[in-house]
């Protein structure tokens, strides 16, 4: 057994992650008094909700008629009805009052003439039910949302006395034998020393995993690292299969050219320089869904009308803007088109391909935040002492596809509705857990084990094995023998971690221990994600399954459950939730009007 010396911390409540659903759990908890430690393994403002850019959707009225019902059904569409219906509705519902709450907290919105909120048009979002035309409803601070909020999101964590631990990387949470989660186990990055925390609750808003494929717009430190400590304790994931590419990252670099691009007027065009967006989405051309978008463009590429000297990407055009419009909404993207692609937004069009965007599974939550560990007896069986907001977690608001800028919001609405339950199950008076020794000891085991691996094969090898088998057989569109490929291809790469190789054992700044750690926890998510992909015959969403093209209600509108143990992975099922929160009577959405019907724009 590897012996460690640590020290131990007691707190109320342990967040790890400090990106935008990270800071806004543990301001919740500081402001009511719980002592609150947030634990990241990057500074907080470094987080990857500091790249966000569009915006954050809420249906606020500023620039006309809007109402959260509205608001709702897209979400509920833009899911191909696998969100669950309840939380779906939380967050329409709440979406306005956090809005508020982050303008009053000091967020720096993009003004109207009157000095309102700003709000862009954005994909999928729209009025009367899908029935009118797009709506605006996509709150901005020019185009740098997730980095306004994320710096005062931290300003107001420490006026209120959270305390932060940063470059501290969480190796494994503490569980008791029956099942309740007491801690978490942490190295520290800069000095090498290790750390126990023990909560009566934990928090995990660790991100999303968009590092498992080759190509994707999140950033490197997008590992997954809360997927796979819940995969460790035994714990499920869901829904991973849905995977979610934007259609407009930059060819080569894969860097994020926002939708608000297209919110503000820009449009995608072929070799023939045609729109052709308006062929496939008639009515919201190229503001329809992603995953919509996505596949239209992959469809123009394959059919010969692709453009560059190899017809492999698209046009996104901005010129036909004015400069000033350019200059004042989107200075960001101006500045990444010239730096990654060489182009002048203002004279030629940016080169875009679909990338890999956001994980719309994780880990499974109710709309409080609290993880479920679903049974065969109860499917909304909760895990004492531990939640998981942001997009780490699986509420689920997106189901199979993610509208953007739902994504801020969930942050924010999640995880201040993780501080609402904690304030209310958490005792501050009662003593914090007995801490399990054994899994203490086991997660400084695996942590040695890793450190000193002496097998055959370097991290960086395994990683881009892993990265290069998931972009090719997981990609936006899947078929029987693409899929099948992929699951033998990641079970004999899963299976290679025992073949490790790393080099450098020191304890500190060990950037090649800390990307071991990182590539044992993308490994489960990877895993989940193409055996889930693999067993769900059907299209919907961003799953787009070629031998089955069409979406199955009948057999189909059920989460996927997968439980992964090494490189084995066990699948079972969880129904959606299909009743929302309030009656048609109690001022609640018709269930008429949600539905399932065939999701076209
Ligand atoms: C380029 C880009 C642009 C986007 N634009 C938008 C947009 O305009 N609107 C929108 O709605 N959505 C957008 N999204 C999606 C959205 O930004 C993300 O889904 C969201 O920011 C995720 O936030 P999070 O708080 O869950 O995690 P993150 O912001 O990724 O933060 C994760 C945190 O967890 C910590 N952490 C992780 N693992 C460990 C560990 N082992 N130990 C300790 N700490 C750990 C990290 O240090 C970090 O603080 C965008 C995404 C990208 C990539």
């Amino acid at each position: 057994m590897a012996s460690y010396e640590y020290e131990t911390h007691e707190y109320d409540v342990v967040v790890v992650g400090a990106g935008g659903a990270g800071l806004r759990a543990t301001l919740g908890m500081a402001e009511q008094g719980l002592r609150t430690a947030c634990v990241t393994k990057v500074f907080p403002t470094r987080s990857h909700t500091v790249a966000a850019q569009g915006g954050i959707a809420a249906s606020l009225s500023n620039m006309g008629p809007d109402h959260w019902q509205w608001h709702m059904y897209d979400t509920v569409k833009g899911s191909d009805w696998l969100g669950d219906t309840d939380a779906m509705e939380y967050l329409a519902r709440e979406a306005p009052k956090a809005v508020y709450e982050l303008e009053h907290y000091g967020v720096p919105f993009s003004r109207t003439e009157e000095g309102k909120i700003y709000q862009r048009p954005f994909g999928g979002h729209t009025t009367e039910f899908g029935e009118g035309p797009a709506v605006q409803r996509t709150c901005a601070a020019a185009d740098r949302t997730g980095h306004a909020i994320l710096h005062t999101l931290y300003g107001q964590s420490l006026k209120n006395n959270a305390e932060f631990y940063v470059e501290y990387f969480a190796i494994d949470l503490i569980m008791s034998d029956d099942g309740q989660c007491q801690g978490v186990v942490c190295w520290k990055l800069d000095d090498g020393t290790m750390h126990v925390f023990n909560a009566k609750m934990v928090v995990l808003a660790t991100g999303g995993y968009g590092r498992a494929f080759f190509s994707a717009t999140s950033a490197h430190t997008c590992t997954g690292d809360g997927g796979g400590m819940v995969a460790r304790a035994g714990l499920a994931l869901q829904d991973m299969e849905f995977v979610q590419f934007h259609p407009t990252g930059i060819y080569g670099s894969g860097c994020l050219i926002t939708e608000g691009a297209r919110g503000e007027g820009g449009y995608l065009t072929n070799s023939e320089g045609e729109r052709f967006m308006e062929r496939y989405a008639p009515q919201y051309k190229d503001l329809a869904p992603r995953d919509y978008v996505s596949r239209s463009m992959t469809m123009e590429i394959r059919e010969g009308r692709g453009v560059g000297a190899e017809g492999d990407h698209i046009h996104l055009n901005l010129s036909h803007l004015p400069a000033e419009a350019l200059a004042e909404r989107l200075p960001g993207i101006s500045e990444s088109a010239k730096i990654f692609a060489g182009v002048d937004v203002t004279k030629e069009p940016i080169p875009v391909l679909p990338t890999v965007h956001y994980n719309m599974g994780g880990i499974p939550t109710n709309y409080f935040g609290e993880v479920l560990n679903p049974t065969a007896k109860d499917s909304n069986a909760v895990v004492p002492g531990l939640m998981a907001v942001g997009e780490a977690g699986c509420a689920s608001v997106h189901g199979a596809n993610r509208l953007g800028s739902n994504s801020l919001i969930d942050l924010v609405v999640f995880g201040r509705a993780a501080a609402i339950r904690a304030g209310k199950v958490v005792d501050a008076e009662a003593p914090n857990p007995v801490l399990n020794q054994a899994s203490v000891d086991a997660a400084f085991d695996r942590f040695d084990g890793l450190r000193h691996a002496k097998g055959g094969i370097p991290t960086a090898d395994l990683r881009l094995e892993m990265q290069k088998t998931m972009q090719s057989d997981a990609a936006v569109f899947r078929t029987n023998e693409s899929l099948a490929e992929g699951v033998v291809k990641m079970t004999a790469i899963a299976a290679k971690m025992d073949d490790l190789h790393v080099t450098d054992t020191s304890l500190v700044w060990n950037s090649d221990l800390m990307e071991t750690l990182e590539l044992a926890n993308l490994m489960p998510n990877a895993l989940a994600t193409i055996h889930g992909a693999e067993a769900r015959k059907e299209s919907r969403g961003a799953h787009a399954h070629e031998d089955y093209p069409t979406r199955d209600d009948e057999n189909w509108r059920v989460h996927t459950i997968s439980r992964v143990d090494g490189n084995k992975v066990e699948l079972s099922h969880r129904p959606v939730v299909v009743d929302p929160l309030t009656t048609e009577d109690e001022g609640g959405i018709s269930l008429k009007k949600i539905a399932p019907k065939a999701r076209t724009f």
